[in-house]
């Protein structure tokens, strides 16, 4: 097996009168995140990190935000049309690990339904899948609660032969 890494990152603002979804989870929570798709800043860190693995560029190359057919997007299809690519080069995910920055909500409580939403979307094992959350220390925009970060890393392997 050949192996690759990828790292992503994401940011995502936060408002009133948005469902928060975090790595294809809905989360309860009185606001959500803001962005040109449904903005899951998990989805997009991991998605990242799998087309940086892969040396295939960025999301916003794939899915650009000035992009009239991705508004409102559900970012679950930004990672499984990633996902086949990938897949179409021979490569599948191993595991991944994602770290989450929130001030608020709290997440322990949600940290593994975001972990087996994302085993299932990248169809690995739940062990193959770790969720680690962080707050922002009060600090910075997302200590204020403004937005909610995210970084991600991910192991692809393909046949050496593919
Ligand atoms: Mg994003």
């Amino acid at each position: 097996m050949t192996m690759r890494v990828g790292s992503g990152h994401d940011t995502h603002r936060l408002a009133e009168g948005r469902p928060l979804i975090l790595g294809g989870a809905i989360i309860p929570h009185a606001k959500g995140l803001v962005g040109h798709s449904d903005a899951d800043a998990v989805l997009h860190a991991v998605t990242d990190a799998l087309l940086g693995a892969a040396a295939l560029g960025d999301i916003g190359d794939a899915y650009p935000d000035t992009d009239p057919k991705w508004k409102g997007a559900d970012s679950r299809l930004f990672l499984t049309e990633t996902i086949a690519k990938l897949n179409q080069l021979g490569w599948k995910p191993v595991n991944v690990d994602v770290t989450i920055f929130a001030e608020e909500p709290k997440l322990g409580p949600v940290k593994s339904a975001i972990k087996s939403s994302l085993a299932h979307l990248l169809g690995v094992p739940a062990d193959c899948v770790n969720v680690k959350a962080k707050t922002g220390e009060k600090v910075g925009h997302i200590g204020r609660g403004e937005a909610i970060g995210c970084h991600a890393v991910v192991l692809i392997e393909r046949d050496v032969g593919s």
